[in-house]
């Protein structure tokens, strides 16, 4: 297949393209590098049939040829780069997925739209199902995230009920691997480069909030098993185990080889959801997925890259 991935020197797009490579499909990459970095996409093999086009895809994407897939990844993703890229965040979720959408209607290609658990806010249920309708402040500090993803959701159906294009929304909470963004403020990357320093692992508020992380390679089996599926309301993608920050801070420091670092508790930033939790039931239900890899098991790869990193 000729597969289209937006965000493609990302942390996910880049994996994704590699694991779609790998399986022998052509792969048209677009990113304008506002977070990507072509380091992530150094593991893309010469030979490989991977064109990439740097582009920012709020400007109208024109692709000659056949598409079968597209995945649309194309969005600062992390706290901290959405605050430092707001209106970008807006555009490219808005703008930038009806471009993409776009596309998909004119190839007949399936369009898969990598949503996120922020779409759900500060949760009041403990564990979120896909029909949970959230609690979002629409001015927030988040809301350029939330309300974003929330708008590319509500167009993807647009065009799906009104154009008849052949749309997916995947809604994927946090998911680690190696190459999540250096320095981008995402607490595992974070507290990994903090316990190899030997610096203190800086947990925000009591560290009692809690999240659930899913390995990178369980997140693609799951947006690919979407995109191949047929269903076309959200499905929620992450880990239903979950973990309090303190435990997370605790976990670090034992898997870092000679890591002796103290937790140091710092004030919590504001808009800060409690737990992040799904209920993965229409995952299962309807992909026949869920995630494979623990935390425990996914954590040494990642220790690892950031190792390596800080050796370069
Ligand atoms: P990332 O920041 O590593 O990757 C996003 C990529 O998109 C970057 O390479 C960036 O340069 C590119 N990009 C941003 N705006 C663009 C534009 N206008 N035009 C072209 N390229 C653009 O983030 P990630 O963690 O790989 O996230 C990928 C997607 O998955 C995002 O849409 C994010 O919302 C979603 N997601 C991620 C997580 C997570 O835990 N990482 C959780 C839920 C959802
Ligand atoms: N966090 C923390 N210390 C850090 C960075 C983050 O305790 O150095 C906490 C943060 O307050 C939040 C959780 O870790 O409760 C997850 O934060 P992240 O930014 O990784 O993702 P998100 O809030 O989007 O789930």
């Amino acid at each position: 297949m000729r597969i289209v991935i937006t965000g493609v020197a990302g942390f996910i797009g880049s994996h994704l393209a590699e694991l779609l490579l790998g399986q022998g499909h052509e792969v048209v990459g677009y990113d304008n590098f506002i977070t990507g970095s072509k380091r992530n996409l150094e593991g893309v093999p010469a030979a490989a049939k991977f064109q990439l086009i740097e582009q920012d895809v709020c400007e109208p994407v024109d692709l000659d040829g056949a598409v079968d897939r597209i995945y649309h990844l194309a969005s600062p993703a992390s706290p901290n780069a959405y605050a430092a890229h707001r209106v970008a965040t807006m555009k490219v979720n808005s703008q930038g997925t009806a471009n993409l959408l776009d596309l998909a209607t004119a190839k007949g290609a399936r369009f898969l739209l990598a949503s996120t658990s922020e779409i759900y806010g500060e949760p009041e249920l403990p564990t979120q199902r896909e029909d949970y309708w959230g609690n979002v402040n629409p001015i927030g500090l988040r809301s350029v995230y939330e309300e974003a993803k929330r708008f590319a959701e509500a167009l993807c159906m647009a065009y799906h009920r009104e154009r008849g294009t052949d749309t997916r929304i995947v809604r994927m909470f946090n998911t680690y691997g190696p190459r999540m963004g250096l320095g981008d403020g995402r607490v595992l990357s974070t507290f990994i480069l903090q316990a190899l320093k030997g610096e203190p692992i800086s947990v925000y508020g009591d560290g009692t909030q809690a999240r659930s992380f899913c390995h990178v390679s369980d997140a693609l089996s799951g947006m690919i098993a979407a995109i191949e599926g047929d269903f076309h309301e959200p499905i929620n993608l992450g880990s239903p185990q979950e973990t309090t920050m303190v435990a997370l801070a605790r976990e670090i420091i034992a898997q870092v080889p000679g890591a002796n670092s103290k937790v140091n508790f710092q004030p919590a930033p504001a808009y800060d959801p409690r737990f992040r939790r799904p209920d993965i039931s229409r995952a299962r239900q309807i992909l026949g997925w869920s995630p494979k890899i623990s935390l425990k098991e996914g954590l040494p790869s990642v220790v690892e890259y950031y190792r390596q990193l800080a050796d370069k």
